[in-house]
Parts: structure tokens; sequence; C-alpha cells
């Protein structure tokens, strides 16, 4: 895809602005793949079954195409604005970013949410046995498969969303600026949205997964208090209004 091509897909009306930043990344579940821009790029970047293999350089001359390509609109971009991206690496922006990293590094909530992600997968790793009550859920029409797929799909998102918020909530302290909504109550959200949808794939284990029953409830109760921490910092995170899931779709269940 050429320049011509990326600037005439962003223009197109068809496409919510910034929809894809507080998704869930679950392209293959969303009902909104027609609006994102995103997903559109993918799919005509991608479009060839080899290009999508990761094992195949072609995979990613294609990656590294699209991230060429960007940084060039980018660059564009910042230009027009008046922005030059040259001047912002000099050493004191580096020390900057790197105290910003350790402060979301050593943040509370970014230690818990990683904990989450660890803790997650020393259990699977544990729970061999799980396909016994894969089973027994099937007989009563559960799909458990369903609940260790959603528990495995946000396993790392939800740490990778809290330190976003977290991040957010640093820089935004810096610009005081309360005229737009914030990218970290944004960030924070879909980090609720997936803990919300977690704990109720964690409550149907535990219905079917009696062998460690103890094991279960410590995780639903750790990722609650993970929840209780995230909505107590961003406060305004739960009213946050996202493009297209939140304005235009309200009571769908997508992302
Ligand atoms: S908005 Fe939907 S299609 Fe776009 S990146 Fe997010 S999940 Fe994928």
């Amino acid at each position: 895809m050429n320049r011509e091509r990326l600037k005439k897909l962003a223009k197109d009306k068809r496409f919510i602005s910034g929809i894809y930043n507080y998704c869930d990344r679950w392209c293959e579940r969303c009902q909104m793949t027609s609006r994102c821009l995103n997903f559109s790029m993918s799919e005509e970047k991608f479009s060839d079954p080899e290009s999508r293999d990761i094992q195949n350089e072609k995979f990613w001359n294609k990656l590294s195409e699209t991230f060429r390509e960007t940084m060039e609109l980018l660059r564009e971009s910042a230009k027009e604005w008046g922005v030059d991206l040259d001047t912002l690496d000099d050493k004191e922006d580096v020390e900057d970013l790197k105290a910003k990293d350790t402060a979301v590094n050593n943040h509370l909530l970014s230690r818990a949410a990683k904990k989450y992600s660890e803790s997650v997968e020393d259990w699977f790793k544990e729970k061999e046995t799980l396909f016994f009550e894969t089973v027994s859920a099937a007989r009563d029409g559960v799909d458990l498969d369903e609940a260790v797929e959603v528990i495995r799909w946000y396993q790392y998102f939800i740490c990778a969303k809290v330190m976003r918020a977290v991040r957010g909530g640093i820089v935004e302290k810096e610009d005081e600026d309360d005229e737009f909504p914030k990218d970290s109550d944004g960030s924070a959200k879909i980090a609720l949205i997936a803990i919300d949808r977690s704990i109720g794939a964690w409550a149907v284990i535990r219905h079917y997964f009696t062998d460690d029953e103890k094991g279960v409830i410590d995780i639903i109760a750790f990722l609650d208090s993970l929840r209780e921490a995230v909505e107590k910092a961003f406060p305004n995170a739960r009213a946050f209004i996202r493009p297209g899931f939140d304005e235009i779709n309200k009571g769908l269940s997508g992302n």
C-alpha cells in the first residue's frame, strides 16, 4: 500500500476516527471491522496468505514497510502542525521518557496487573486436567473453551492497558488540559471491560473446576481488587465514550 492509498483510506468517511484506540483488539469478534481503518489496512496489506505467516520473510517485510510509511505520514502531518519530530529526541527528552518508563513500571497498578498475567500463566500450567471439566461442562451446554479463550485473550491485554492508563495519567498531569477526553480514562475503561469479562469467564471455570476451587477464587478476588483499584485511580473511566463502541453501539456486547 503506498502513501497516497494510505492517505485516501485515512480520509474515508466510513471509518470512525480512533475506534481502534480503545477496543480490545479482538478483530475476529469485532462488530465494527467495516468502520475500522486499522482493520482495513491490515486486510489490504496482509491479504496474501503468505504475507500473514509470521514465519515468512514477506510478513516482516510488509510490517516494516507499514512502519516506514506510517512514520513518513507522521512526519508529514507533524510538519503541517509546525512540529519537527527530529528535535524531540534530544538527551533531555530521552531521560524524561526513561523516567516515565520507570514510574509506570513501578506503579502499584502496573505491578498488580503484571502479577495477574503471571498468575494466569502459572494456573494454566498446573491445570492439565481442565480437559475433563470441559467434557462435563459440555454436557450442561456450557462451552468451557470459550471461558478459557476469554481469559487467555485478556491475560496480557489487561496489563498493557492498565500501564497505558498509568502512563497517560502521568503525562496528563503535566499537560493539565481538561478540555479533551483523557487517553488514560479510555485505556482504563477498556482495561476494566477486559477485567469484567475475565471475572465472568473465571466464574464459569470455578463452577466446573472443583479440583482447585480456592485457587480460582483467589484469582477472582485478586482481579476484583485490581478492578476496584483501577476504578479508584481513574474515577471517570467508566463514563469515557469510546469512539464507535459507546456512541453508536450502545448496548451491544461488542469490544
Ligand atoms: S476496532 Fe475492531 S476491527 Fe478495529 S482493531 Fe479494534 S477489534 Fe480490530
